[in-house]
């Protein structure tokens, strides 16, 4: 006879939105330019629809290999993570009617404006 013991585990859970900002982490850890690098997690019924990072275009030089292309204080050779993680939803045909936006930080005005007119109800950001 097998004795089955039970182990009380002891380790907090992570909620869903500390569970989803632990991933922005790990995408995050992808980004090619480390000008604002960040990552993105949009989640549709506590559920993955999509993820970004900030990068260069696909097939394009990366920041860290070549340097940043700067102008007026911001790199131009990337897109925000935000806009990585939409328009990888929106070409793989994923509605993101009442999804959750995860960052890293808080969005520029232009992704939170882009994350509301598809749907997105809530922007969680690790940091302000
Ligand atoms: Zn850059
Ligand atoms: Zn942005």
């Amino acid at each position: 006879m097998k004795k089955i013991t039970k182990k009380i585990i002891k380790n907090k859970r992570p909620t869903w939105d500390e569970y989803f900002l632990q991933i922005v982490e790990s995408v995050g850890s992808r980004a090619t330019c480390d000008k604002g690098g960040s990552g993105c997690v949009l989640a549709q019924e506590n559920r993955i629809v999509s993820t970004g990072y900030i990068g260069s275009l696909s097939g394009l030089p990366h920041c860290n290999e070549v340097g940043h292309d700067m102008k007026s204080g911001n790199c131009m050779r990337t897109i925000h993570a935000e806009q990585n993680a939409i328009t990888q939803a929106l070409k793989f045909g994923l509605p993101l009617e009442g999804a959750t936006m995860y960052c890293k930080t808080t969005p520029c005005p232009a992704c939170a404006k882009m994350a509301k007119s598809l749907g997105v109800k809530r922007i969680v950001a690790k940091k302000s």
